[in-house]
């Protein structure tokens, strides 16, 4: 089975491309949900963020302790960079466990990720996607979406890389504007997988 990653900034709409792909049948692994949902549960993840941050990462019921790991990597790169290097292995592994579980007659899975090349995590899949949207759209969707200002978006955007740099390591384009169609997009790459996987 096909590994085909999915990227792109910030509200390029990512995961609306994901449910369309879903609705041909072809399973998504979310992988900045499973981030977060394996900071409590992957063993091997939370004994390295206690090592490196403090007993104190998290509660005694085993809750995380985010105002403790935020205070700590919140604009101090390097700190950010030990969280990553902590975490994004360990989403490699879940990805993995997940991937082994899936039908074998399926043509592909995709694997959807904000941080897929500033990861390291595109290398691990056959072909990757960039999902691309207008700087102006971006920031109205997700003003939209998450309530919040132009000033929070463009600080978590320049957290990433930009599309430019993004573009040099992509495969496949899909442009999320208002002229395109998104379903149409998904459509023609739908078609070039499964011309790939046969
Ligand atoms: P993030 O990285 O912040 O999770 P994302 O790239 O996954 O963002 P989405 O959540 O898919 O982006 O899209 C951002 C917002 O824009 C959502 O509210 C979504 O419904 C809307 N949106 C995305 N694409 C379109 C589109 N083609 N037409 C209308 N609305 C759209």
């Amino acid at each position: 089975m096909l590994k085909i990653g999915i990227t792109g900034g910030i509200g390029s709409g990512k995961t609306t491309i994901c449910k369309v792909f879903e609705t041909l049948g072809i399973p998504v692994f979310y992988a900045d949900t499973v981030a977060k949902q394996i900071m409590t549960t992957d063993s091997i993840l939370i004994e390295g963020i206690k090592t490196t941050f403090g007993a104190q990462s998290y509660f005694e019921d085993g809750v995380l302790n985010n105002k403790h790991i935020a205070s700590i990597v919140f604009n101090n790169e390097t700190e950010l960079n030990k969280l990553n290097a902590l975490v994004h292995p360990a989403v490699f592994r879940a990805f993995d466990e997940w991937d082994a579980k899936l039908p074998q007659h399926l043509p592909y899975s995709l694997k959807e990720a904000a941080l897929l090349f500033e990861s390291g995590s595109y290398e691990m899949c056959d072909k990757n996607i960039l999902v691309t949207a207008p700087h102006a759209l971006k920031i109205a969707r997700v003003t939209q979406r998450d309530n919040v200002s132009e000033e929070q978006v463009l600080a978590r955007m320049n957290k990433q890389f930009t599309d430019r740099q993004k573009l040099k390591m992509a495969d496949y384009l899909i442009e999320n504007n208002e002229n395109r169609s998104i379903i149409l997009q998904v459509l023609d790459l739908h078609e070039a997988f499964l011309k790939m996987a046969k």
